[in-house]
């Protein structure tokens, strides 16, 4: 997997061509570039092109990256968008500056710990698994409003918004109603007022179907392939 310039441009193109089908600012829309799989030395030429922020799936291949960057003095944000089991959880809180990817109450309590422990919040996302599909993670939409609830009491586990994955489904219909879902499910927590929760953010669309996600109000898409190529 290689990064290039001429798929980096593609993918603004198609971002600018989906914010103004929807009529949506391009600027609403955060690029996240997946770099699963990804060298380090490709992951630094993204940076150095004007990639922000990179998604990893591990923590462990994830460490060894960053440190990679680092030492190149590139510093992007890192999200972890991976599943995230709670015996790595402290060394998440410690390297990334968002995990996308919290569906479980043990793994909250984990991280409040952790971050309680480093004396700053960590921002996370909640997971729901809108396809309904038994091989995702996440929190089924119908439970996702108590456990953000729940979250709520955990003040060093911020809470800034939903990610999820749309069905993998040739009828993009299907895709399309997963998204919707997510739209919905953060507009009726926001309507909670729940304390130190806050709905800024749903990822969701990736390579095969951001432009559906950012006319359902995607504010941040993840893309691994239409930058990097495909995956060995
Ligand atoms: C791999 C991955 C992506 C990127 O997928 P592409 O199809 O390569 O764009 C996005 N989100 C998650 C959670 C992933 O695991």
């Amino acid at each position: 997997m290689r990064f290039g310039v001429e798929n980096y441009k593609a993918v603004q193109a198609r971002i600018a061509l989906a914010c103004a089908r929807a009529g949506r600012d391009v600027a609403e829309v955060t690029l996240v570039g997946v770099t699963k799989t990804v060298s380090p030395e490709d992951a630094a030429i993204a940076c150095q092109y004007g990639l922000k922020v990179l998604g990893e799936n591990r923590v462990q291949d994830a460490a060894a990256k960053i440190e990679a960057l680092r030492q190149k003095g590139l510093a992007p944000q890192w999200h972890l968008i991976g599943h995230l089991q709670t015996n790595k959880a402290r060394q998440a809180v410690e390297l990334f500056d968002v995990i996308q990817s919290v569906d479980s109450i043990r793994l909250a309590e984990t991280l409040q710990r952790h971050a309680e422990a480093r004396q700053r919040p960590i921002e996370i996302l909640v997971q729901v698994n809108t396809s309904g599909e038994s091989t995702k993670f996440g929190v089924a939409p119908s439970e996702a409003i108590s456990f953000i609830r729940e979250l709520s009491g955990y003040p060093q586990v911020r809470v800034t918004g939903l990610m999820t994955i749309g069905a993998l489904d040739p009828d993009s219909s299907k895709i399309r109603q997963c998204f919707q879902r997510l739209r919905g499910l953060a507009e009726n927590v926001r309507a909670h007022h729940f304390q130190d929760v806050t709905m800024r953010h749903l990822s969701m669309g990736m390579t095969d179907d951001f432009e559906i996600a950012i006319a359902e109000g995607s504010t941040m898409i993840r893309i691994g392939r239409a930058l990097f190529g495909a995956r060995p």
